[in-house]
């Protein structure tokens, strides 16, 4: 695998972060306990939780890393579509008191269940016998998802393992693909907008869309998410130059899953904190009072 690209000028005594970080809330397998231990034990700073449409998980992690004198930032992470093309975009410092982020949230996970019932009836017409109820208890949190299908796939002895099930059965334009309800570009950004937060394109080097990154920038985003486990360092330096040019905030995160994915990713990107503070004076309130 191509080794992750680490932002330039790290000193060894400079306060570090990671903003992109999953738990049991969404498709992770840590605890917010066990997800802040791990962050405690590589010596980060300030993590930020994006689970996907969800802050659900935000108070016991914020809970769990004041125990351990981690700064805490609560966030997730939002599907988005743009011409027919799904982007995610992550969201921090959102209130989560505030009404119409909660009835957006509320909106997805209940697209996301009935996606899940959807997808188990594709596999149904294909031999495969899976239940919906099997794949909401291996999920059991408020938003389902591909991953969950595919540990459910693999407990009923279906998938050899999970990549297995995403290549025959998840992956977009594979059988028991079904799109997700998303919001578009610009509704998302002013939906995090409105709910106090950054908004922050995650991954840009998962798309293969750099030409609509521009055009994103201009729908009011504030950062891109330049270093992650799935960036070569060529492509990190590429996107640091990128949000330089289009007045973006540069940052990164390692897009944890726990164990989900063989191997926990947290530690592996180490965000300076001048990142952080850069992108906290992004957010609305912090526009309004300056
Ligand atoms: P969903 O939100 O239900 O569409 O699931 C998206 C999540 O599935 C991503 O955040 C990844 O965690 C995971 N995922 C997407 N594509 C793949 C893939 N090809 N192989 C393994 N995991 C994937
Ligand atoms: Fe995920
Ligand atoms: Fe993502
Ligand atoms: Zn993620």
């Amino acid at each position: 695998m191509d080794t992750p690209q680490n932002p330039s000028l790290l000193a060894s005594d400079m306060k570090v972060a990671d903003l992109h970080l999953h738990t049991r809330y969404s498709d992770g397998t840590y605890t917010p306990e066990e997800l802040a231990g791990h962050a405690a034990a590589v010596g980060l700073d300030a993590v930020a939780l994006t689970d996907h449409d969800t802050v659900a998980g935000c108070a016991p992690m914020a809970a769990a890393c004041a125990g351990r004198g981690l700064e805490f930032i609560p966030g997730s992470e939002l599907t988005a579509d743009l011409e027919g093309r799904e982007f995610h975009v992550l969201g921090y410092w959102l209130d989560a008191g505030s009404a119409l982020l909660q009835a957006r949230l509320a909106e997805f996970q209940a697209a996301r269940i009935q996606r899940i019932h959807d997808m188990v009836d594709r596999l149904n017409h294909r031999g495969i016998g899976l239940t919906a109820d099997a794949v909401l208890a291996v999920a059991n949190c408020g938003s389902p998802g591909r991953p969950h299908v595919a540990r459910a796939l693999v407990e009923g002895g279906h998938c050899r393992n999970y990549d297995d099930a995403f290549e025959r059965f998840l992956k977009k334009g594979r059988p028991a693909w079904v799109p997700k309800v998303a919001l578009t570009m610009a509704e998302t950004i002013q939906l995090i907008h409105a709910a106090g937060g950054a908004a922050v394109l995650a991954h840009p080097g998962l798309y293969r869309s750099d030409p609509m990154i521009p055009g994103i920038a201009a729908l009011g985003l504030d950062g891109l998410e330049c270093w992650h486990t799935r960036h070569s360092a060529t492509a990190s330096e590429s996107y640091a130059r990128t949000a330089a040019r289009l007045g973006l905030v540069a940052t990164g995160g390692s897009d944890c899953h726990g164990m989900a994915k063989g191997e926990p990713l947290i530690g592996r990107i180490r965000l300076p904190y001048a990142q952080v503070t850069a992108l906290k004076a992004r957010r609305p309130v912090a526009a309004a009072a300056a």
